[in-house]
Formats: structure tokens, sequence, C-alpha cells
């Protein structure tokens, strides 16, 4: 099956989840679930932008000499008021004086006694910071559908907000298999090696903002891997790596069909990735990765992903990889008659292939910051115009 077939098909049978409100400072990533409309005015009031001294503009300047009347800190309106000849100390973010249009910073002022003398000329409106020049309420300020950023979380705050309402929290179980495999800080056998996928996997799931509950590892035996799925299928989501091509030692195919699971696709024309599956048991979207890292990530990039954003409550065009245009930095050639994704490095414009593009090698992959899609037998020469994917 072509790659864009699959994806169409996952992503048919994942649906948002029902929306919740949560404390804003939780969040970081998830998807907006309805517009939010500002409900105060920013600046909240009229205020300083200095320390310095609130006064009436068109009666000062260079030489001016000004009465210093009173004092206006931050956090409390004292409601005072000046006059032309007359200044107000102020500071901050402190409501400016009634009868004052302009702020003079302290370091453009003498200080005389209760005197001050004005060494600048004053223009109207200087560093005051006027009620709603930022933000009018009543304006929006967040679309459905849009991610929350950092800095939206500051201005939603700043608007007074607590709790806001996104998408559904996806619970995510991860099932590695394999009899090779051994836990990183284990003492390994020989013939055996580290098992790394389920820790990939778990970190590119976690920064695409979804909750991990389980981590399992299963060796390559069926009643081990059923126990595994069973359990696993109470979640959203289910990501299994390994045991999913064409060997004897392959049984997770055969264990989702023993679970009940409903086998929607299986081998997805892409290099790395080739055997991937995907099924669903009741509401859990279950994905088979091939076991060889890379071949693991890429499938991740490219089916789990757009299926675990579509399940957080992102819109259809947030759904893709980043892509950006680049030069290529060498020829890239694919001899396959699959897509190929090339990984590589892109800097300053030019991307590079790095490292060996075989499915197991992970150091070149821990170098690239982007991948290339080469199509099937295609010939893409050194200084060629190409649009590469990155993944953030
Ligand atoms: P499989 O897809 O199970 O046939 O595995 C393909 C290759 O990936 C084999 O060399 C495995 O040893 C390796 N492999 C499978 N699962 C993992 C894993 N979780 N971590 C690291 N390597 C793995
Ligand atoms: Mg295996």
């Amino acid at each position: 099956m072509q790659q864009e077939e699959a994806l169409a098909r996952i992503l048919q049978e994942v649906q948002p989840l029902p929306a919740r409100s949560i404390a804003l400072a939780d969040a970081v990533d998830c998807f907006a679930a309805s517009d939010i409309f500002a409900p105060v005015s920013l600046p909240l009031f009229d205020n300083s932008a200095m320390d310095g001294y609130a006064v009436v503009a068109n009666s000062c300047v260079a030489g001016t000499r000004l009465a210093v009347i009173d004092e206006q800190p931050a956090g409390i309106d004292r409601g005072l008021s000046v006059a032309p000849g007359e200044a107000i100390r102020i500071f901050t973010g402190a409501p400016v004086p009634r009868g004052a249009d302009a702020i003079v910073m302290q370091e453009d002022t003498t200080v005389a006694g209760s005197e001050i003398v004005i060494n600048v000329t004053v223009e109207q409106g200087e560093f005051v910071r006027r009620r709603g020049a930022d933000v009018v309420a009543g304006q929006k300020i967040l679309s459905a559908g849009e991610r929350v950023r950092p800095a939206t979380i500051g201005l939603l705050a700043a608007q007074g907000i607590a709790d806001v309402t996104v998408g559904g929290e996806v619970r995510v179980a991860i099932i590695s298999t394999g009899d090779e495999l051994a836990a990183p800080g284990a003492v390994l056998q020989p013939g055996q090696i580290y098992e790394s996928n389920s820790s990939l996997l778990r970190a590119l799931s976690e920064k695409r903002g979804v909750k991990v509950v389980s981590v399992t590892h299963c060796p390559d035996r069926a009643d081990a891997i059923r126990a595994a799925l069973r359990a696993g299928a109470a979640c959203d989501a289910m990501i299994i790596s390994g045991g999913v091509s064409v060997g004897a030692r392959d049984l997770v195919k055969a264990a989702l069909a023993q679970v009940g699971a409903e086998l929607q696709l299986w081998r997805v024309a892409v290099k790395p990735g080739k055997p991937f599956l995907f099924g669903r048991a009741g509401q859990c979207a279950m994905f088979g990765l091939p076991g060889n890292p890379v071949s693991a990530f890429v499938t991740f990039l490219l089916f789990v992903r757009p299926a675990l954003l579509r399940l957080m409550g992102a819109p259809d065009d947030a759904l893709s990889l980043p892509s950006v245009p680049a030069r290529l930095g060498a020829d890239v050639q694919n001899d396959s008659e699959r897509v190929h994704y090339i990984r590589g490095v892109i800097a300053a414009g030019i991307f590079t292939p790095f490292g060996r593009q075989e499915s197991h090698a992970l150091f070149g992959l821990s170098r690239s910051n982007a991948i290339l899609k080469v199509g099937p037998a295609e010939l893409l020469a050194e200084g060629a115009e190409v649009n590469i994917f990155t993944w953030g």
C-alpha cells in the first residue's frame, strides 16, 4: 500500500477525543477546543512605561522646573491629579494620574529639593502605555484548533484566565518485543542488544504532548504479547515495536487477531518502514512499527504522529510534518521501488544526507534534523531545490 493511502485509512479511524477543561499551566502543547475572546483590555489601564515623573506635556520644555507634589506607586491607584507646572513621582506599571499625558524618564530630570528640572522636551503620550493598545476586550485572542504555546499561556494568564478548554488527553501504551533485547542498565548476555525503541518512542510521544501510561517489554512469545496487547487496549493508542515482519518470530500480527483486534493495513511502500501495520481494538488505535530503530522513527513520524495529533484535537492542516524548502548539498539517488526517506542535516538552507542510511543506524539519525522524501528510482542532483521535512 502507498503511504498516502495508509495515512488516509489511519486518519479515518481516529477521531478527536472529547475536550476537557484543564488548568492553564498544564495546557502547553494542547490544542484549544474553542475560540477564546479577551475578557479584559490590555493594558488594563493607562500606566507608566518608566520610572520617572507624570507631567502635562505641553507645559514642559527643556529647562522647565516642576514641583513634585506626590507619588504614585504601582499596585494601587491613589486617584491623583496633576496640573501644568507640577509633576508626580511615578514608577513602571503605576496608573497614570488624571491630567498627565506623558511620563518623563527620571534619567532626563535633575532633582532640586522638592522640585525637578526637565532636561528634555517632552512629547505628548511619551512613555504612557495606553489602556487597550495591545488587546481590546472582546477581541479574539485564540482560535479553536490552535496549539497552546508558552506565550499563549502568558497571554491567557494576563487575561486572568485560570482554566482552558483543550482537546482530550491522549493515553498511549508502548510495547517493545524481541528475545534479544535487554533494558539499558542491565548486563548484556552474548548476542543480546539494548532495547532502545521504547525510549525513543516514549520521547517522541511525550514531545507531541500525549501521556505515555505504560511501557512494556515482551519476549517473542505469543502469550506474553497477547497479554500486553490486552492490557494496552484500554488506551487511546498503542505503539508496538518489532515482530511485525514475516519471520517465524514475528508474532504481533497473529497476536492482534487472537485478542480480537481488527487489522486495517500491513506493509507500506516506504523505506525504511515497510512492515508497518495498523489495526484497532475497540477505541484503541494500534500501530505496529518495525523493530529497526530508524524504521520505527520514520513510521512514527509518517503515521503515528498525525494520528496522535488528531486524537489531541489538532486541525487537519496541522497534521503533516513541517516542511521547508532547501537545496541539496549532495547527489541523492533512490534505487528502491519504495519512497525513501533520507536522514540528514539542514543548515543555512542546504540539506545534506548524514550518516549511514540503513534502518538500524541510529547515530546518523541522532545527528539529523530533517528528512528528505525521494521517490522510487528518483535521482536528485546536488543543488536541486527540494522540500524537506522536520519534526521540531
Ligand atoms: P524485528 O522487527 O522484530 O524483526 O526487528 C528488526 C531489528 O530491529 C532486529 O535487528 C532487532 O534486534 C531490532 N530491534 C527490534 N526491536 C528493537 C528495540 N526495541 N530496540 C532496539 N532494536 C530493536
Ligand atoms: Mg523481533
